[in-house]
């Protein structure tokens, strides 16, 4: 049992589902520091030879029904596909080549895009769907939220890649058949090739009852323009940070959040009024990056003294009196709270029967391909398992560099050619402190049996860094 039980719960689970094992608790948390990525994974399935074959942060009975039942079928045999077997593209018939289609023009369909345009020539289609018509470049929302960068200066219209040979529909995906290879929006049907799914985790603040009476969205335009002028008129109180739900997108976020919302209000010269609070369900800040990390995560929040609450694995809210809630511990008092939402996989990709047990899409950790022919799938709509048993991160850098292992493979595919592309697990992130200052760390996520994370001391020039960055990229594939 999780670490918030006690001997007694235990007693009680056990008698109330005449359980014939033993249940303990696990009082000081050491299984749960052991086995959770933040959260407890509550579902692992064991099976006869000792192997783990599942192991998921939810119960989801669907997932649960289909891992048993392979449990009892016989290991199917494996088939190995001869080279021979990849298909010839352009197929006969085809005015225009091959079709690729991109589901997602955020940072991997975005990236995807513009390799795949350089690589082949204009004979081959390449169309981007979204159903927003601009491009985000989300890390930005955080100074947005600050009031450090205008909503324009950190979009760009997605149409704009009409002239860089890039088609671009700007409509909600409703459906995904890769048996039929037809991808359909609202009004039409669009036939595939070759499919990459970048559709990216969808945002559920719906999930949480109360949330919008009383919480701001931190990790949606609207939600960090309404933040903005929140601490604008703020004139001093409690503002809390808090992670609804895990898996979340790029694991520093909430703590930089809630660093540049203590610089503001210094500036702001309401910080002695104020309290500055972090609720997230994980034990440690960046728990994937190992305790290095969350021990100089931990020492600059202390420094700066901002109130960190882990272990917060949060219930409920409620907008009454302005109190959030986890479970087993006493209502917390927040007068401004900015929140990250429950991720979920986009509605389409789970009704699509696209998912896996985890609820997010499966693919081979190198390739990105998934178990449909020419259908890839990258960035945070997936599920990557690591060695050390916890998932690679949602983060933008790691959706960059698998839309180019992608486009190398389709192009080759396409041009009859072998590619020996292959995702890698590595992967860097900034961690904005506020005051013109932020740290920086890098790592090898594949590596075994842990990530090797190296972190780099906070400076000015890491901040800069992450600046240059911003506009690089906003210019570069646009
Ligand atoms: C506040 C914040 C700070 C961050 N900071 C960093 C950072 O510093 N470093 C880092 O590496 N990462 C960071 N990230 C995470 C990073 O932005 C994401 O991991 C990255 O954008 C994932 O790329 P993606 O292509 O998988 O999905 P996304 O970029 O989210 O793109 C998904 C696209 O799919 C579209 N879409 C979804 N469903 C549909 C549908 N049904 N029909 C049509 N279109 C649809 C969406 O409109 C969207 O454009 C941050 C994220 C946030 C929110």
């Amino acid at each position: 049992m999780g670490p918030f039980e006690t001997k007694e719960t235990c007693e009680q689970w056990q008698a109330e589902y005449e359980l014939p094992f033993d249940v303990i608790p696990d009082e000081d948390g050491t299984i749960f520091k052991k086995l959770s990525n933040g959260w407890v994974p509550y579902t692992i399935l064991v099976d006869p030879d000792g192997k783990v074959v599942l192991w998921e942060s939810e119960f989801e009975e669907a997932g649960f029904a289909a891992a048993v039942e392979k449990l009892y079928q016989e290991p199917a045999e494996v088939v190995v596909k001869p080279e021979s077997t990849i298909r010839a593209v352009p197929q006969a018939g085809r005015k225009f080549g091959a079709n690729i289609v991109i589901l997602g023009g955020g940072a991997g369909g975005l990236v995807a895009a513009y390799h795949l345009r350089r690589k082949l020539p204009k004979s081959h289609r390449i169309v981007i769907i979204d159903r927003s018509p601009d491009h985000l470049f989300q890390s930005s929302l955080l100074w947005h939220a600050v009031g450090q960068r205008r909503a324009d200066q950190i979009r760009r219209p997605l149409s704009d890649l009409t002239q860089k040979g890039v088609e671009f529909i700007n409509e909600e995906v409703v459906q995904i058949d890769t048996a039929s290879r037809q991808v359909n929006t609202k009004s039409q049907a669009i036939d595939f090739d070759f499919l990459i799914v970048a559709l990216g985790a969808q945002l559920k603040p719906e999930d949480v009852d109360g949330f919008d009476e009383m919480a701001l969205n931190l990790y949606d335009l609207e939600g960090t323009a309404k933040i903005h002028a929140a601490l604008d008129g703020f004139s001093g109180g409690s503002v809390g940070v808090l992670v609804t739900d895990m898996p979340f997108k790029c694991p520093a976020a909430p703590y930089e959040a809630a660093l540049l919302v203590e610089a503001f209000l210094s500036k702001k010269g309401v910080r002695g009024r104020s309290e500055v609070h972090i609720y997230t369900p994980e034990h440690q800040p960046m728990p994937i990056a190992g305790p290095v990390m969350g021990e100089a995560i931990s020492k600059v929040l202390k420094k700066r003294n901002i109130n960190y609450h882990p272990l917060f694995p949060f219930e409920k809210m409620n907008p009454g009196d302005r109190t959030i809630i986890a479970s087993g511990s006493e209502p917390e008092k927040v007068d401004l709270l900015l929140a990250v939402p429950p991720h979920r996989a986009p509605d389409v990709v789970r009704e699509s029967g696209l998912v896996g047990s985890s609820g997010w899409m499966h693919v081979d950790p190198h390739s990105l391909a998934t178990e449909h022919e020419g259908v890839y799938a990258i960035g945070d709509v997936n599920n990557i398992r690591l060695a050390n048993g916890k998932n690679l991160p949602m983060a933008g850098v790691f959706a960059h560099y698998e839309a180019g292992v992608v486009a190398e493979k389709i192009a080759a595919e396409i041009e009859g050619e072998s590619s020996k592309a292959t995702f890698n697990g590595k992967g860097y992130c900034w961690l904005e402190l506020g005051g013109g200052k932020a740290g920086f760390a890098s790592g090898n996520f594949y590596a075994e049996p842990e990530p090797a994370v190296r972190l780099y001391p906070p400076l000015r020039p890491w901040h800069w860094g992450k600046v240059l960055f911003e506009k690089w990229w906003l210019r570069h594939w646009f």
